[in-house]
């Protein structure tokens, strides 16, 4: 059976598909995929826009900013979002820069962060890294680092704010190492900071590059003097220049030459020094992030490994987003394109469903616009019309049936259990918390002794929103109350019997079956956990897993 998924629009069907496989190659090696990952207030807003700004994708400053208190149209979707003027909901900007075509993706900064946050990450080929350098590594960022580096992700560092009083930057270097286990190349470093700020001298091309501040013009060049040991400098901050020199040699001693091999195995991050808000130093971000981070690579769709040039095009849904038009409530599915050409009006299949559709009224993220997609290659993400079939973690292609792996669902770190004031409610409750358990925006878990419903969350505001959308989107007042819960964790064995005996034992009052049938262990506390887990060998206890 044919799913149309939008019936008001007369599409035309697939043409006959001839895509020369150089098109396709050429188009991917130019494409790069990006998520900047920082703690709340290390300048990830900031720096966005400048990367919109110098790529020439919009002309103004305050656009990302204006987006992120809620007051852009195209995201004004969602009551909370308003009230709180932060952005729960991550979305897509596409823009060219150096013939290369650049996707960021953006992720939610708030400490409340959600899943999403996450499974944005699973989408992206590399991450830039932005640091506060007055506060260093930050809470967030380790939560952050971790989830890149479940996939290798490579990662370039930025350290934010040099304009400021920052704390030494060896010492940054240090903890980067140390707290987050990454090996650090510096290629750029500052000279001085906070009011004597003089700039950065380039490891790599024995360039100094000289600080300016200000953000008026959006394009606007650096002095660049040749060598560190040229007269000009002396005359110019002799102090300076000495401290440079001697932490030049420093670094040359104590710290990792860049490695891009290392770099692309996401053991090393090579680090660059700026300042945000005075574009200083973003110029270097973009053409590191052009000239080293990697283009589309292979994906593991668990019967093979699909390579992005690939001509049958294939990929999967890592998000979605709903109401983004109020009028219309509808659900937009976040694809990634994982191999092949995307074209406007084609039938792709649904291969959970094993049905095919043809999508129309498919969009694509603009820096400030969203339009309808002619055409998309691996690594460019595509917004699907979503009317309740799609799900997080879903494949698609031309009919080979691939299932792409490594979108993953983690142990939630906050719970509730879910009581409503109108009983009468209780269908609609259920409905509304189905779909917003595929929708991964809460998980939703059934104890197999009691008929309350768990919600689980990495962040706490997810109960807010899966609050606020239960009572504006399907008209349920529902009351969260806190649990004894403090972990879960997923349940698997070879052996049934032993699964079997595990729900039948007193243990068994913890567990419970996820949205999708999944067998979970809801633990009390860390001590309970590891008695259980002692006391049960036969069992493995997962803290991800991932989508089936
Ligand atoms: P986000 O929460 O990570 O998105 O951070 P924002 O981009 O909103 O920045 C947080 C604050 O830091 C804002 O007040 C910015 O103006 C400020 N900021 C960003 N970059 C710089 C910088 O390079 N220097 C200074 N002094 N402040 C900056």
């Amino acid at each position: 059976p044919e799913l149309d998924t939008d019936a008001t629009l007369d599409q035309p069907l697939a043409v006959p598909r001839n895509v020369p496989a150089e098109l396709i190659g050429r188009e991917v090696h130019r494409r790069r995929t990006f998520g900047i990952i920082s703690h709340p207030d290390a300048g990830k807003t900031t720096l966005t826009e400048k990367l919109l700004l110098f790529s020439g994708a919009i002309q103004l400053a305050g656009t990302v900013k204006a987006r992120k208190s809620g007051r852009h149209a195209t995201s004004d979707w969602m009551e909370i979002e308003k009230q709180r003027g932060i952005s729960v909901a991550s979305s897509v900007m596409q823009f060219e820069y150096r013939d290369h075509v650049v996707n960021l993706l953006d992720t939610p900064g708030h400490q409340d962060f959600s899943e999403d946050t996450y499974r944005v990450l699973t989408a992206v080929d590399s991450a830039l890294m932005v640091i506060d350098a007055a506060k260093g590594v930050e809470t967030q960022t380790i939560k952050l680092l971790n989830v890149c580096r479940m996939r290798s992700t490579p990662i370039i560092t930025f350290m934010n704010k040099m304009d400021r009083e920052t704390r030494d930057p060896l010492e940054l270097l240090d903890e980067l190492e140390s707290v987050l286990d990454i090996q650090c190349a510096p290629v750029t470093w500052p000279i001085g900071m906070g009011k004597s700020f003089r700039g950065v001298y380039h490891l790599l091309r024995d360039e100094i590059l000289l600080f300016a501040p200000g953000d008026a013009r959006a394009d606007q060049e650096f002095e660049v003097i040749k060598g560190i040991n040229n007269p000009r400098l002396e005359a110019m901050f002799p102090r300076e220049i000495e401290q440079l020199k001697m932490e030049v040699e420093l670094v040359h001693g104590a710290s990792h030459p860049f490695d891009l091999q290392a770099f692309l195995a996401g053991t090393q991050t090579p680090v660059f020094f700026g300042s945000a808000i005075n574009n200083f130093g973003v110029r270097e971000i973009l053409n590191a992030l052009l000239d080293w981070a990697p283009s589309p690579r292979p994906r593991d769709a668990s019967v093979r490994s699909v390579e992005p040039s690939e001509a049958p095009f294939s990929g999967f849904v890592f998000k979605i987003q709903a109401n983004m038009d109020p009028a219309h409530r509808d659900r937009i599915a976040f694809l990634r394109v994982c191999s092949g050409r995307f074209e406007r009006g084609m039938k792709i299949k649904h291969l959970r469903l094993n049905r095919e559709i043809k999508v129309s009224n498919v969009v694509t993220f603009m820096a400030a616009s969203r339009e309808q997609v002619e055409e998309a290659y691996a690594g460019d993400i595509i917004g699907l019309p979503n009317h309740g079939n799609m799900q997080i973690g879903d494949s698609f292609s031309e009919g080979e049936l691939l299932q792409f792996t490594g979108i993953p669902y983690f142990a939630p770190d906050f719970f509730r259990s879910v009581r409503i004031r109108n009983p009468l409610k209780i269908k609609q409750l259920h409905k509304g918390l189905q779909q917003l358990g595929e929708e991964g925006a809460v998980q939703v878990f059934k104890p197999v002794h009691s008929g309350d419903l768990i919600l689980g969350a990495v962040g706490v505001l997810q109960f807010e929103v899966v609050a606020s959308r239960l009572l504006n989107e399907y008209g349920v007042d529902a009351v969260f109350e806190g649990t004894s819960i403090s972990s879960a964790r997923w349940v698997t064995s070879e052996d049934k019997r032993a699964i079997a005996d595990f729900e039948k034992s007193a243990a068994g009052h913890n567990v419970a079956y996820d949205a999708a049938g999944n067998m979970a262990y809801l633990a009390s506390s860390s001590v309970n956990l590891r008695h259980t887990q002692e006391r049960w060998p036969l069992l493995t206890f997962h803290a991800t897993r991932e989508h089936a």
